[in-house]
């Protein structure tokens, strides 16, 4: 049975790619941050197949003892303080568990190494905010890097340190420069399930309106169903390399409010979005769009949920846990 360690467990990625691992017949270990994690014990219920080990990315000997402890062939780095927003105001965090974290794990591979003569193999989730300013449209896996925000680099230092370890130390280490992926699973701090939250509270009578920044900023959304595919892909190969996974397609935060609330029967939503520079970053990124050409021919990788199904799923999941959360009837499919 192969075995998988993955960091970021409690996180959306985390709770995909576990399930997706289990699915293929793996034994999949989870780390776990804090003595207390309120977020754990829910992944437990879920997917009582995860086993818990203890560990934090700040922590390169907890990092170690977690590794010797599960005996992984694979390793997925998921873990990272991942909202931009918060990256501004908490920088220096940032880069110790998004940026200098990548390295602590690294190190602990190198130290650990691989049981029985197989070498660990290593995923690192890097960022199209690496892309940020973007220097070419669509960005590719040559496109250079100039970030926008205190994540973007500390994303851009996690991936260049996968490359430079696989490069020195012959690592099998790969970054796969994931676009937006969203999900039922995802964050209620990011935006697209801030607006599909809001839309089902909207429509219960339990919300009057929702806040947002800027509604032209343009994004590549994908389904992250579809991209933890594409990170067990990549460490299936014979060579380790790295690989953007995008749909290619950019729809507008005013694209995703037409979506939302026409999947519960409101055709304007302007009555009910009010716009606040508060939630506009200081530094925006310019369009992120991928070209996802490398993983479809070498990975054989393709996106399967389209944007219209992605968030139509995104606000009936979100009907459902609010009309259960407040005892009311989930109303019928619009
Ligand atoms: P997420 O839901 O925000 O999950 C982040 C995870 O990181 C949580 O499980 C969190 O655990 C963990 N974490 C935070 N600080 C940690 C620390 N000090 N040590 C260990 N773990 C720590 O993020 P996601 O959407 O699943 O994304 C997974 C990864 O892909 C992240 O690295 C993200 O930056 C990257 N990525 C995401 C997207 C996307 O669109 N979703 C796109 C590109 C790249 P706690 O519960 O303990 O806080």
């Amino acid at each position: 049975m192969p075995r998988a360690f993955i960091t970021g467990i409690t996180g959306q990625d985390g709770q995909h790619l576990a399930e997706f691992l289990h699915g293929k017949g793996y034994e999949v270990f989870g780390m776990v941050k804090g003595q207390n994690n309120p977020r754990m014990s829910q992944v437990v219920e879920e997917f009582p197949f995860v086993q818990p080990v203890p560990g934090d990315l700040a922590d390169l000997p907890s990092l170690v003892k977690a590794l010797e402890m599960a005996q992984p062939d694979e390793v997925y780095n998921l873990g990272a303080i991942s909202f931009v927003a918060l990256s501004f105001n908490q920088a220096e965090l940032t880069a110790n568990i998004t940026g200098l974290g990548v390295l602590r794990m690294l190190e602990a591979i190198r130290m650990v190494g691989g049981h029985t003569n197989n070498p660990i193999r290593f995923y690192q989730a890097s960022s199209s905010e690496m892309f940020g300013k973007v220097r070419e449209t669509p960005q590719t896996e040559l496109t250079p890097f100039h970030p926008r925000s205190p994540y973007g680099c500390a994303k851009v230092f996690g991936h260049d340190i996968c490359v430079n370890y696989r490069e020195s130390y012959d690592l099998f280490a790969c970054s796969g420069i994931l676009f937006n992926h969203e999900g039922p699973r995802r964050g209620l701090e990011f935006v697209t399930r801030k607006v599909t939250n809001a839309v089902a509270r909207i429509k219960l009578g339990l919300q009057s309106e929702v806040v947002l920044g800027t509604l032209d900023t343009k994004r590549d959304w994908g389904y992250a169903g579809d991209y933890v595919e594409a990170m067990w892909l990549m460490l299936q190969q014979d060579r380790p390399d790295d690989y953007v996974i995008a749909t290619g397609e950019t729809h507008t935060i005013a694209d995703l409010l037409d979506r939302a609330f026409a999947a519960v029967g409101i055709d304007d939503w302007h009555p009910y979005v009010r716009q606040d520079p508060k939630f506009m970053r200081p530094a925006e990124v310019d369009l992120l769009i991928g070209d996802a050409t490398k993983a479809r021919t070498q990975l054989g990788w393709t996106p399967k949920v389209d944007f219209d199904t992605l968030v139509t799923m995104m606000v009936e999941h979100d009907l459902q846990l609010e009309a259960t959360k407040h005892g009311m009837p989930v109303p019928a499919r619009s």
